[in-house]
């Protein structure tokens, strides 16, 4: 009998009250109208994959956006149930879902809960208010203190903040604040990025009229470094580039992208990595619906991987983690030896201080976490 392979579920709900000023994602905000649309399509989407799922069973579901808690806690609840009659879901199963304050009362979270979301994911950006309405958030400080309260008295205990670092004007203290207070309230986890100014976003207007201006380099590579040994001291370690939790409170969805395991998405804009093919969703939200409606498949583009570029897919992933690379992991995955095949190129990269290496491992330095690209390079040379 094969054996019975763990996935990642993905289901993106793409609808948010307005639209951040630094956000390129795949969301729309005044569209409600659709969303009574987007979610047939969506469960149309996952009813395709009914009969194709024998030999698999889905570890972790995670609703994404977007803003999920915009729809209501009972829909929500009820599109879980579809993925549980539609896939063979583990029991354990982390089920998380993505939350902005101010759109989940106490009644939400608790539907929420009840119904089997176990992880929630809320999205806090920065502590000080005026961060806040500079970035185009709809919530100020108090809703997220609101909503963190709640979702432990509905009985969440693991919960994750998804904060910015190297904001216009932020300060080391500012930055030192964001995190101790999210801390304090009392998150497992904190997802930590860096403010990247994409084309289309008012923010790149801004930078265009010369009315915002991006952090120095050197500005926000000290942020990244001193908010990191900040968490490490407050217990949360640092588990990949941009990922913080205390031990045990990793997220476990995420973990199987950077293991390069495989996943199933959902909805605009979803990509999956299943039975060595990998596939991406039409972006549009309005294409997404009509494709659906027309009986014809969500995604606009699929490519099958040979072994060579899953080996570097493999690298380039896990040496985002801490824990690197797998030696016997990789091995039993590729049939050939880590440390052999790349023997060169790993001596070269622990000489530069970017690798290290045991009888387990590979893992990237501190160093090596900073300069993710001369790796990559390494590699595929
Ligand atoms: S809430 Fe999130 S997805 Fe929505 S606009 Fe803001 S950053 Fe983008």
């Amino acid at each position: 009998m094969s054996e019975v392979k763990q996935i990642g579920l993905y289901l993106h709900l793409p609808f948010c009250t307005q639209k951040c000023h630094y956000c390129d994602f795949s969301s729309w905000a005044g569209r409600e109208d659709l969303k009574q649309p987007y979610l047939n399509a969506l469960l149309g989407e996952l009813g395709s994959y009914r009969t194709d799922q024998q030999d698999m069973v889905v570890s972790t579901i995670f609703m994404g956006g977007g803003t999920p808690t915009l729809f209501d806690g009972e829909i929500l609840v009820q599109l879980l149930e579809k993925c549980r009659d539609t896939f063979h879901i583990q029991d354990k199963a982390e089920i998380s879902i993505e939350c902005n304050p101010g759109t989940a009362d106490r009644n939400k979270l608790e539907t929420l809960a009840r119904g089997g979301f176990n992880r929630l994911s809320i999205g806090l950006q920065a502590w000080q208010n005026h961060h806040l309405e500079n970035l185009g958030r709809i919530h100020r400080r108090r809703h997220f203190e609101d909503t963190i309260s709640w979702a432990k008295q509905a009985g969440f205990s693991n919960i994750s903040a998804d904060v910015i670092f190297g904001l216009p004007g932020q300060s080391w203290e500012e930055w030192r604040e964001t995190l101790e207070e999210a801390v304090a309230a009392g998150v497992t986890h904190l997802s930590a990025y860096s403010l990247k100014i994409e084309e289309g976003t008012v923010f790149y207007q801004w930078q265009q009229q010369e009315k915002l201006r991006e952090m120095e380099e050197e500005q926000e590579r000290f942020l990244y470094h001193q908010g990191a040994a900040l968490l490490e001291e407050l217990g949360l370690k640092q588990y990949e580039i941009s990922n913080f939790a205390y031990p045990g409170w990793e997220c476990r969805h995420n973990l199987n992208y950077w293991r390069n395991g495989e996943y199933i998405g959902c909805g605009c804009s979803a990509h999956s990595y299943y039975q060595s093919l990998r596939r991406g969703n039409v972006m549009d939200m309005i294409q997404y619906i009509e494709r659906i409606q027309s009986g014809m498949p969500a995604a606009e583009f699929q490519e099958e991987t040979d072994t060579q570029t899953e080996v570097f897919e493999t690298l380039m992933l896990g040496f985002r983690l801490n824990e690197g690379i797998n030696k016997e992991a990789f091995h039993s995955r590729f049939g050939f030896s880590l440390s052999e095949r790349y023997r060169k190129t790993i001596e070269e990269l622990k000489g530069q201080g970017l690798l290290t290496e045991d009888t387990q491992a590979l893992r990237p330095t501190s160093l090596g976490f900073d300069l993710q690209n001369r790796i990559a390079l390494a590699f595929l040379d």
